[in-house]
């Protein structure tokens, strides 16, 4: 998923919010943007937003491309309703050191999503870059490629890192990763208007 400029800023046109009703001009189209501040217990960053979108899709592995601290985020204190997988409630990180800050965390970030697949069988993996992980400028999208090779499993990479922007945003590009790698790319095995015949015929 590339993130640049012109998507950002798409994503960050809101007529229909409500707050932006009584407002003109361009300030019409503007969502929250609003940064945390140091010392404000206000919400986070956009990385953290991403992972709330994502996090409720519970069969799923969640695996945080960063420093520890990045992940000691969401996954603990937030719940989802769920048919019976409780994955989501494991946090995985690459718990990225000193050393890969230099010399780059890509070789980790593949041992650790091929060590996932192989103890924890998930449905699919989301690996979430981080400030970090950006800004060394670990290839996301080119590692997950790979390791979905490899392991015949959805690995779905989010771009949100923390700078990136808001909370608010971070939410949205949860949902472009969504978007792009997810959604239509598989037909359900019992379609709709299957279950609507079953209803009609009892
Ligand atoms: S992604 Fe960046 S801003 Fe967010 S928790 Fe990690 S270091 Fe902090």
């Amino acid at each position: 998923m590339n993130i640049s400029q012109g998507k950002i800023n798409e994503l960050l046109t809101e007529p229909g919010c409500e707050h932006n009703q009584a407002k003109h001009g361009e300030k019409k189209n503007k969502s929250c943007a609003q940064q945390p501040q140091p010392g404000a217990a206000q919400g986070g960053c956009a990385f953290d937003g991403a992972m709330i979108a994502l996090v409720p899709i519970t069969d799923a592995a969640h695996l945080v491309h960063g420093p520890i601290a990045c992940s000691g985020n969401s996954w603990g204190s937030r719940g989802s309703l769920s048919s019976g997988p409780m994955l989501y409630k494991t946090g995985f990180t690459t718990d990225l050191s000193e050393n890969d800050v230099i010399f780059g965390g890509e070789k980790k970030l593949y041992k650790a999503i091929l060590d996932l697949e192989k103890r924890y069988k998930p449905t699919a993996v989301f690996v979430y870059s981080t400030c970090v992980t950006a800004l060394i400028g670990d290839d996301l999208d080119a590692v997950c490629k790979a390791a979905a090779k490899k392991t015949r499993t959805p690995i779905i990479p989010v771009n949100a890192p923390g700078f990136i922007g808001s909370k608010n945003l971070g939410n949205r590009l949860g949902g472009e990763a969504l978007l792009d790698y997810v959604v239509g790319t598989e037909e359900p095995k019992r379609s709709l208007s299957h279950l609507f015949m079953i209803s009609f015929w009892n």
